[in-house]
Order: structure tokens, then C-alpha cells, then sequence
């Protein structure tokens, strides 16, 4: 059984008064049906893990550099995610992807130091507008998959995370058949290349719009076991009914 996961991605957003959310969010949900992990900007998740001691949410870094150490101005490691108490990073995010230029290749060197160091990885995949209108979507993803996922991954260090690219921060969300078939093709190609048991445990997260007005929908999908939610992840107002759907498709139909 895939234990479901809602992860709130802050991006370059929140200050210190921002932690306040946490408190709100553990609060609402001291003993959740889900996993819950906040990744917030980096100046915050030293002081957000300290806040969230022994409550409900995990903590985690939005990219980290492909080396452990050195003379890399401005950036953070794994080793360093892991030192203050991070369990797990995103990588291969679009916006790292197009702001940073980092291809599947980077995503995989990065991908393999994160799990090196302990964190469990979020990687990012996802068809820009274009390319969903004038190539095969599933080519597109599939060669993500294949070239951004490390051979080191299992089923407890790696989540996949699908994010249509037009789908982030627009309001325009794919047809539940459009993301059931993502997400089913991802489960395939796992499985293919990492075995039935490992293929089946890795979780698979939609992003893209998730608000509480389509969280039970695209929760219902197969083989979504959870969302990666940016703009709606700010707020313990407007993430807390994301988790509670989120925690209503993880209970059996007639309970
Ligand atoms: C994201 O950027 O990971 C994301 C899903 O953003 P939003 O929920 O705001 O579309």
C-alpha cells in the first residue's frame, strides 16, 4: 500500500512570519491519513524544521547542488539539506529546468548525490504546451523518466512528481483522462525498469492548479497517490482542504 503524500512547494516565497502557516497546518492535522512535507525557500527550512519537531510535517529543499562541497557561490548541497533536518528535496522542477537550464542528465547527477545523502528525491516531469500539441506527450515523459531518474532510486527515495508545464500556476488543469494516462504510463515505465515490487511502491504526485475545488477529482485518478501543490501550498487555509481530500481517497470506499 502506497502511503498517499501532499507536498507543498513555497518556491521563492515566505519570510520568517511565514512559518506561522506550519504551526496552523500541524495543528489542523496533528495526526494526518497522508504524509505531509513543506518545502520552503531555503533562508526557512533550518528554522522550519525546528518548528515542526515532532509534529505531523517533514521538511524539504526545492534543488540542491551535484556536489557535496566546494567552491560553488550561493548554492546548497545535499549533505547540507540533510544536516539541518531536510528529508527530501525537489529536483528537475520546469522552473529550475528553464531559469537554471538544468537538463535530465544535471536532474539525475543531482537526483543521485540527494539519495547519496539520505533525502528522499521529488523529481519533476511534465510537457510544455507545445510539445503537448505537436508531439506524443507519453515520448516527451518518457524520456524524462529515463534519462532524470537514477539507477540508485527505490521505493522509499524516489517520488515522481507529474507537472504539465501549462498546467503550473494557470488554473488550467489536464481531463482526468489525460492525467490518469501520464500517470499510468509512469507506473509502467518504473515497473519495466526498476522491477513490479520497486515500480509499484514509488509514489506518483500530480501538479499543475491543485486547489481544493479539484483535489477530490484528481485524487479519485488512478495511480495518483497524492499532489505537489505550489500557490496553494502558502496557506494552512487553502492547503488544509487539499489534505483533507487527499486524506478521504486514502480510506476505503465504504468507510
Ligand atoms: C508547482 O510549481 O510545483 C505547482 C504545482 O504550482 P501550482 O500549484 O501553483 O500550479
Amino acid at each position: 500500500m502506497r502511503r498517499k503524500l501532499a507536498a507543498g512547494n513555497w518556491k521563492m516565497n515566505g519570510l520568517r512570519s511565514s512559518l506561522d502557516e506550519l504551526d496552523a497546518l500541524a495543528k489542523a492535522h496533528p495526526d494526518p491519513d497522508c504524509d505531509l512535507l513543506i518545502c520552503p525557500p531555503a533562508t526557512l527550512i533550518a528554522a522550519a524544521v525546528d518548528r515542526c519537531q515532532g509534529g505531523p510535517l517533514r521538511i524539504g529543499g526545492q534543488t540542491c547542488h551535484m556536489n557535496m562541497e566546494g567552491p560553488h557561490t550561493g548554492d546548497i548541497s545535499a549533505q547540507m539539506l540533510r544536516d539541518v533536518g531536510a528529508t527530501a528535496v525537489i529536483l528537475g522542477h520546469s522552473e529550475r529546468r528553464a531559469d537554471h537550464g538544468e537538463s535530465s542528465e544535471d536532474v539525475r547527477t543531482l537526483a543521485q548525490m540527494a539519495q547519496a545523502a539520505g533525502l528522499q528525491t521529488v523529481i519533476c516531469v511534465g510537457e510544455s504546451q507545445f510539445q503537448r500539441e505537436a508531439t506524443n506527450t507519453l515520448d516527451i515523459i518518457g524520456a524524462q523518466l529515463s534519462l532524470s531518474i537514477p539507477d540508485s532510486s527505490t521505493g522509499e527515495n524516489l517520488v515522481v512528481a507529474y507537472e504539465p508545464i501549462w498546467a503550473i500556476g494557470t488554473g488550467q488543469i489536464p481531463t482526468a483522462d489525460q492525467i490518469g494516462e501520464v500517470h499510468d504510463f509512469i507506473r509502467a515505465r518504473l515497473e519495466q525498469r526498476f522491477g513490479y515490487g520497486v515500480g509499484k511502491s514509488v509514489r506518483l504526485l500530480y501538479g499543475g492548479s491543485v486547489k481544493a475545488d479539484n483535489a477530490q477529482e484528481i485524487f479519485g485518478i488512478s495511480n495518483v497517490d497524492g499532489a505537489l501543490v505550489g500557490g496553494a501550498s502558502l496557506t494552512a487555509k487553502d492547503f488544509s482542504p487539499i489534505i483533507e481530500a487527499l486524506e478521504a481517497s486514502a480510506l476505503p470506499a465504504d468507510s
